[in-house]
């Protein structure tokens, strides 16, 4: 009886989502764990985002952790889609926010500029947007936004 191959090293292995826990630190970028910035969020535990920025910042952080119940309930009702697709090859590694205008506490609308920093099928790229943020019975939603490149 042969001895059977080693398996393939971890370099071989494509990167699954990373398992996102309660203490991991968050993957929005902030210094705070998931579970106390955008972890809260996504359970409704602290309520809803305060701000534009802060949307923003936990729908990336969505992204990363597949939860498509909270990405689907930020969306404005007019852009939303049926569903979200998560591409099994993408593997999101960073999110910088650029710019923010409006957005707080005592604003209807405001924009968030960013660049999410992603791996798809191994090769590293990246996303810039320019997002339109508006509020929905008292929330901030997601409404659309201009990809700059
Ligand atoms: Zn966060």
């Amino acid at each position: 009886m042969s001895r059977r191959k080693a398996r393939p090293g971890p370099s071989a292995v494509r990167p699954s989502a990373p398992a996102v826990t309660a203490e991991s630190p968050c993957p929005c970028g902030l210094d705070a764990p998931y579970g106390a910035c955008c972890g809260r969020f996504h359970t409704g535990t602290g309520g809803t985002a305060p701000t534009a920025e802060l949307l923003m910042r936990s729908r990336y952080s969505a992204f990363v952790v597949h939860d498509e119940a909270y990405l689907l309930r930020t969306w404005a009702p007019e852009t939303r889609p049926g569903e979200v697709d998560f591409d099994p090859g993408l593997r999101w590694t960073g999110l910088e926010i650029e710019d923010t205008t409006e957005g707080t506490a005592f604003h209807q609308r405001g924009t968030v500029t960013f660049t999410a920093r992603h791996v798809h099928d191994g090769e590293p790229g990246a996303m810039r947007e320019r997002s339109r943020f508006a509020r929905h019975e008292g929330a901030w939603v997601y409404v659309d936004g201009d990809v700059t490149g």
